[in-house]
């Protein structure tokens, strides 16, 4: 959902929206997190010269894939969020630091005179998405050898690859047992 942030200038008054967030606001891979159904965002927009602050809250359910074995991980996620926006900085002339000073609020831009809304509250649930989710904590993982999944049962693997540093002292202890 694209605002024209023209015209909410020029009118001046707030505009609230109700909107749908899909899979593609969140430009990530659908392995990565996946919305059977949309998102639903209340948002509200105000203009304050050319800052255009976004305020609102986010309701998610989705998937994620559990980071040992892939299999999808329901996940839901309720966010408040406060966030200012600004025109991209012209560009600036060579050591000028750009100063940006909004206390606690996020700041991002909009160029334009557009806002991407959609993508700014798909940014938000991203922000939230768990490092490495897991199906349950006991989550045996697929073997790295075979791909077999371990918590249905095992592999006739030789079990994991022996930790590379434990395997030089194992070699170690061998040569030593071969001199005595
Ligand atoms: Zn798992
Ligand atoms: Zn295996």
């Amino acid at each position: 959902m694209v605002v024209d942030i023209g015209r909410l200038k020029r009118t001046g008054e707030p505009r609230s929206l109700d909107l749908a967030i899909t899979n593609r606001d969140l430009a990530l891979g659908q392995s990565v997190c996946n919305m059977n159904r949309p998102a639903r965002a209340q948002v509200r927009l105000a203009v304050a010269g050319d800052a255009v602050r976004v305020a609102g809250a986010v309701k998610a359910d989705l998937q994620v894939s559990c980071s040992r074995c892939l299999k999808p991980v329901d996940w839901s996620l309720n966010k408040e969020f406060d966030l200012e926006y600004h025109p991209v900085p012209e560009v600036s002339r060579e050591g000028e630091e750009i100063e940006l000073e909004f206390g606690d609020l996020t700041v991002g831009f909009y160029r334009n005179e557009q806002l991407d809304v959609g993508a700014s509250v798909g940014e938000q649930i991203v922000l939230e998405l768990p490092m490495k989710p897991v199906c349950k904590e006991s989550c045996e993982g697929l073997c790295d050898q075979c791909g077999q999944d371990l918590n249905e049962g095992s592999c006739s693997c030789s079990g994991r690859p022996l930790d590379p540093r434990l395997a030089m002292l194992a070699d170690l202890k061998l040569k030593m047992n071969r001199k005595q």
